[in-house]
């Protein structure tokens, strides 16, 4: 084993997609890096494994196109529920016109590998423990690997340890659970649709006694004969999740074993809590920020936070010479701060018991309103675009965080 470093330019705690595509732009422009984490990979990581055209987007910057074009693609997602099913094309415009899913194990340490080959220095099985701050400034991290403490110094840090954060807990992050967030979980099954060309989602999503719950259910295809199946429910600290999320996945995966040829018991079933649009504040300080979950960079209306990892990565690694304790939250304000807001506005409204079941049969009646939420829940809208949808997303989001006790991030 090569020697583990003891300073470096720029320490990246966490190799999840966020910290690793940090570290990926962070070497590629010519820093120092150390990429460090708790797990020695590859290592799981509960989720739906689903890449929206975003996280294509990202992973095609990073070189990784024809690699998870190689796994599966799929050209939309398919919306069940009310009594509907609708076939919704991914918009396109400046985003790729496709997604793709691939399982986390195998996608996270391809994506850590190209950090390695863009020249970072990989330390892996060591926990990011403490933090030496001295004027303000983070000069080491202090990590523990088996019964072996050691100190990393850096000149800056990316802190990308996921969504409990205890480095960033340390440095003062702190999680808001007023605002709306998820509780999900996730399992392998059999399935002879593995190759489905579209992702699914039941937006009816009911408890075992037919009680309407605010969330939804997945089965997003993998190939290999197999489907990753999950349910998530949104919460707040007002209405706290009263849902068992693993019976509740049970319940929804035997629901749909004949029409999606699901077949054998589910695997590795997991749950996991989520924070959502940007509901923390302590993000950043003179020489540190947060990145990906750790900075709730999660859309909190579908949940998904691997494009936001990747993306807030390789912003923050443009910016490591900024003063990033105001630089970093106005960054992340200026990129996501309207979207996430109204997104989380519009989702806090889904957890009031019976709005989804008044106002989804009305959404699932039109295939044109539909396209439309799926393109505003997947935050598929970048500043380039122009059309008519896009701009009213956009000053739905300004207005929104106009209106916020607490805008994202703060
Ligand atoms: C059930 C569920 C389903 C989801 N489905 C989707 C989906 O389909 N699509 C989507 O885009 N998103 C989905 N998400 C969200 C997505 O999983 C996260 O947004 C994404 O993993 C964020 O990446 P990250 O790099 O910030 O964190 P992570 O992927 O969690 O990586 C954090 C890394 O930090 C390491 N670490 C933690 N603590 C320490 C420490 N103290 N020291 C050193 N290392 C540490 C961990 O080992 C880990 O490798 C889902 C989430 C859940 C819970």
């Amino acid at each position: 084993m090569p020697a583990t470093p003891t300073r470096t330019d720029v320490l990246v705690v966490g190799a999840g997609p966020a910290g690793a595509s940090a570290a990926a732009w962070a070497a590629r422009s010519g820093r120092d890096v150390v990429l460090a984490d708790a797990a020695v990979f590859p290592r799981d990581k509960t989720c739906g494994d689903g890449l929206t055209p975003r996280a294509v987007e990202e992973l095609d910057r990073l070189g990784l196109g024809d690699w998870v074009r190689g796994h599966t693609v799929n050209q939309g997602l398919r919306a069940h529920g009310f009594g509907q099913t609708l076939h919704l094309r991914w918009p396109g415009g400046t985003l790729p016109d496709h997604g793709s899913a691939v399982p986390r194990t195998e996608l996270d340490a391809r994506i850590r590998q190209v950090a390695l080959e863009s020249g970072a220095t990989g330390v892996e099985g060591a926990k990011a423990v403490d933090a030496r701050v001295e004027g303000g400034r983070v000069r080491a991290v202090t990590f523990r690997r088996g019964e072996e403490t050691f100190d990393i110094e850096c000149e800056r840090l990316v802190v990308a340890d996921g969504v409990r954060s205890g480095l960033g807990k340390v440095l003062g992050r702190e999680w808001h659970q007023d605002t709306v967030y998820a509780v999900a979980g996730r399992c392998y099954v059999d399935s002879d649709r593995s190759d489905d060309p579209w992702i699914s989602s039941h937006l009816e999503l009911r408890g075992e006694s037919g009680e309407a719950l605010p969330g939804y259910g997945w089965i997003f295809p993998l190939g290999g004969g197999q489907v990753n199946v999950g349910v998530g429910t949104l919460a707040t600290t007002k209405r706290p999740a009263s849902v068992a999320i693993k019976p509740l996945m049970k319940h929804y995966t035997d629901e749909r074993r004949a029409e999606f040829g699901l077949s054998g018991e589910q695997r590795m079933p997991t749950s996991a809590l989520l924070p959502m649009g940007g509901a923390v504040s302590g993000v950043a300080g003179a020489n540190w920020a947060l990145v990906g979950d750790a900075a709730a960079c999660v859309n909190p209306l579908n949940g998904e936070g691997i494009d936001y990892g990747l993306e807030t990565g390789r912003l923050l690694a443009a910016h490591l010479d900024d003063d990033l304790l105001t630089a970093w939250p106005a960054l992340l304000r200026e990129e996501y701060g309207d979207a996430f807001s109204v997104a989380r506005r519009l989702a806090a409204i889904f957890t009031v018991p019976k709005t989804l079941a008044a106002l989804g049969p009305v959404g699932m009646r039109s295939d044109w309103l539909m396209t439309l939420a799926l393109r505003w829940m997947g935050n598929l809208v970048t500043d380039e675009d122009r059309d008519r949808s896009a701009r009213i997303w956009r000053w739905a989001g300004r207005r929104s965080i106009n209106l916020d006790a607490r805008p994202p991030f703060t």
